[in-house]
């Protein structure tokens, strides 16, 4: 593919490609029929690893419709169990899962939508300990938290490990998407240098956020995964968009790499796991 400007190539290496099925041509029609997708784009699809963090409101859309589109390994990072207050807006798990481990519940629903897809659960917080190790071997990771601490750990272990990280927020009825691909652009650090403080921004679980939002915000962050797989496409590297849902309004944010970013500034090298 030859180099253009806020054209991505795609993160799965064209080695792993293998030639789809008749099941796989029949399942994925729709897909390959897109021109920017076609026979190579879902072969990428099929050889592609992704991990998301967070199995609620972002990352049951996001699984659901990576599931869906045939992503070979989806890996899956919750340590929760599903409650009734979530089935609102967390559309993977269903009320009968109601005290059953999030992870359990998904991997249920993934495989009854498409039992090609190996699923990878891992039933556990995301910690400064276990990041770089849970992190490490994927594509593409998705921030499909709700917590700044994660975000930050995340966002800074992605960034050293050289893996694109698709961010998506939401609150009440405000949501915003965007990636972070150190190799390529901004990291999160970028973005905001430090967390802020404790108790100064609501959770959603504080201040609440509405039912059909993070099935927005989480579907455009299943398409940033989708184009940054595929290759070919501009994902939101170094743009944030900002969805006002409730003054159905769109603003795009531009972040620019921070020369003095700890975390991806000249100091450091970010490197790509092969
Ligand atoms: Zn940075």
């Amino acid at each position: 593919m030859t180099r253009r400007p806020g054209i991505a190539e795609p993160v799965v290496d064209d080695s792993r490609r293998r030639a789809l099925t008749a099941a796989e041509r029949e399942r994925y029609a729709r897909n390959i029929l897109v021109p920017e997708v076609g026979t190579a784009g879902q072969e990428r699809i099929r050889a592609a690893r992704v991990l998301v963090v967070g199995a609620g409101g972002l990352g049951s859309p996001v699984a659901l419709y990576l599931a869906a589109a045939g992503v070979g390994t989806l890996g899956l990072v919750d340590p929760d169990v599903v409650e009734v207050s979530n089935l609102q807006r967390q559309v993977l798990h269903t009320t009968d899962a109601a005290g059953s481990p999030k992870t359990d519940s998904a991997r249920v629903a993934l495989a009854a939508l498409n039992p090609d897809v190996e699923v990878v659960a891992v039933p556990e917080r995301v910690t400064e300990a276990n990041a770089p190790e849970v992190l490490a071997g994927w594509d593409v990771v998705v921030d499909a938290t709700d917590s700044f601490p994660t975000r930050y750990l995340l966002g800074d272990t992605t960034a050293r490990l050289g893996v694109p990280l698709v961010h998506g927020a939401v609150l009440r009825t405000h949501g915003q998407v965007g990636v972070f691909d150190a190799g390529r652009g901004p990291c999160y650090r970028c973005l905001r240098p430090v967390p802020p403080p404790p108790g100064s921004v609501p959770s959603g679980a504080e201040a609440g956020v509405l039912g059909v939002l993070p099935g927005v915000i989480g579907s455009m962050q299943a398409a940033e995964v989708l184009k940054l797989v595929v290759g070919g496409a501009r994902p939101l590297i170094g743009r944030l968009l900002v969805l006002d849902a409730w003054g159905a309004r769109v603003d795009e944010v531009r972040v620019a790499r921070h020369p003095g970013c700890p975390v991806c500034g000249p100091c450091v090298t970010p490197r790509r796991e092969g």
